[in-house]
């Protein structure tokens, strides 16, 4: 049978989709291109914004335009939240929830439609097993994404992955290294740690997440590793001590902070202060200059009037960060800020996220500027066939395109950065990885 596959949202969805992928292949399925006609598709959905939600709606749509006899199953978190809601579009035959996900390919093996959409989804439990999942992007196998931890058992009061995940579970941590040689082996040069709450890890046998970068720095797996999204309150100074003077680990975090007003961070239920979360950025840049940081923020949260947003908006541009991540704020059903009041009206939401998004890229600017006439190690991904040129990222996530053979697929180079065009940097190739074994022990060859 052809199956196809859909992805929506975060990047552990994605890697959760290879997983299945992978169980449906082993069954001796083929896996085929959304879009193509297919026996089967599956849509892993999201749920964090109400733009999610319509989105799921038009993939299923446009998946029977292609297949209308297709059996149609939809996961993921959208899947656990609102089954009822999925049954009713038309076509769908099946709704799976969280616990059920990798149970898919043993329990639908026929794709014979059903007449009328069944349901399989139980309530979360707190005994909630952790499933692996990674992903790699696109083909080049630059870059992995390692799912090691999952759930959350935060309870941000605009949030519904908690309710759609479960409870934090985590990867067992001897396993960790296990999985990061698998993927050096497969040829991947580098790892992205991710998790719903990744810096809540919390081993069965009783490790926390300094111990699973302290282990990987020693464990020197030849491939560097990238901290996914981290919450403030659980990157310690620890993490930073080891991170800054690791040759595995690149000079990147992205840390959510959602708002600079402390007001609107206690409505939002959030465990940290504005004030404690610019002490970090600080301490971060005092350890590496160079450190790129990423920041979520979200606009239009219940009660933020003008001057709560300027607070947020002064707080960011005093900070020495490199970039935002602007998220509109979206009710969702079944939150306690759902009925909270002060609703900001969509126009006075659409400025302000203007606003912040001229301010991320007047930082990002900057940021490269900073960078110009530094070296660093890209890992070539893409070549424009136009142009010849390749492009990758650097270390501290800057984007940067340089000319190159076409045969420059996943060899690391040294980069000299030059000036910045919008938001790619121009450099040209100085060297390997290889040339410089000290200041990039992650890519020395395996001998
Ligand atoms: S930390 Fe907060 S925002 Fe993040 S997943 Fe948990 S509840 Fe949601």
């Amino acid at each position: 049978m052809n199956i196809a596959f859909y992805t929506l949202g975060c990047k552990l969805n994605y890697a959760e989709t290879s997983q299945l992928q992978a169980q449906f292949e082993r069954g001796g399925h083929t896996v085929v291109e959304f879009g193509t006609p297919a026996d089967a598709v599956i849509v892993n959905t999201c749920t964090v914004t109400e733009t999610a939600d319509r989105e799921c709606r038009q993939v299923i749509r446009r998946a029977l335009r292609v297949s209308p006899d297709a059996f149609v199953a939809v996961t993921g978190c959208y899947a656990q939240l609102q089954p009822e809601e999925i049954a009713t579009i038309e076509g769908v035959d099946a709704v799976f929830g969280a616990k059920e996900k990798f149970a898919i390919a043993d329990m639908v093996q026929q794709f014979e439609k059903f007449d009328t959409p069944k349901i399989y989804v139980s309530e979360l439990s707190d005994d909630l097993e952790f499933v692996e999942a990674q992903s790699g992007e696109s083909d080049s196998r630059t870059r992995a994404f390692l799912k090691i931890q999952d759930g959350c058992n935060y309870n941000c009061s605009f949030c519904t992955i908690p309710l759609a995940r479960g409870s934090s579970r985590a990867m067992p941590f001897g396993r960790i290294a296990e999985k990061l040689r698998e993927l050096k082996q497969a040829g991947y040069h580098e790892v992205v740690l991710s998790g719903i709450n990744l810096g809540d890890y919390h081993a069965p046998s009783g490790e926390r997440f300094a111990d699973v970068v302290r282990m990987i720095d020693q464990l020197q797996p030849r491939l560097r590793v990238r901290i996914s999204s981290i919450e403030p309150n659980l990157l310690t100074p620890e993490i930073v001590d080891i991170t800054s003077q690791s040759h595995v680990f690149v000079p990147h975090f992205h840390i959510p902070l959602q708002s600079g007003s402390p007001a609107i961070l206690r409505m939002m239920r959030r465990r940290y202060k504005a004030s404690g979360y610019g002490d970090l950025v600080h301490s971060i840049k005092k350890a590496m200059p160079h450190c790129a940081i990423g920041v979520d923020v979200i606009v239009g949260f219940p009660g933020e009037t003008d001057e709560l947003f300027e607070e947020t908006f002064s707080f960011l541009h005093s900070l020495p960060i490199t970039y935002l991540h602007v998220f509109n704020y979206s009710e969702r059903e079944n939150t306690p800020a759902a009925i909270y009041e002060g609703k900001v009206p969509p126009t006075v939401k659409k400025a302000r996220i203007h606003r912040l998004r001229t301010l991320s890229t007047m930082k990002k600017h900057e940021f490269y500027r900073s960078q110009c006439g530094t070296e660093h190690i890209v890992i070539p991904e893409e070549r424009n066939a136009e142009t010849g040129m390749w492009s990758g990222w650097t270390e501290n996530y800057v984007r940067v395109e340089f000319p190159a053979s076409a045969a420059m697929l996943q060899t690391p180079v040294s980069v000299l950065l030059g000036e910045h065009m919008g938001d790619v940097v121009q450099g040209v190739i100085v060297g390997t990885a290889v040339d410089k074994p000290r200041e990039h022990a992650a890519y020395i060859p395996i001998l």
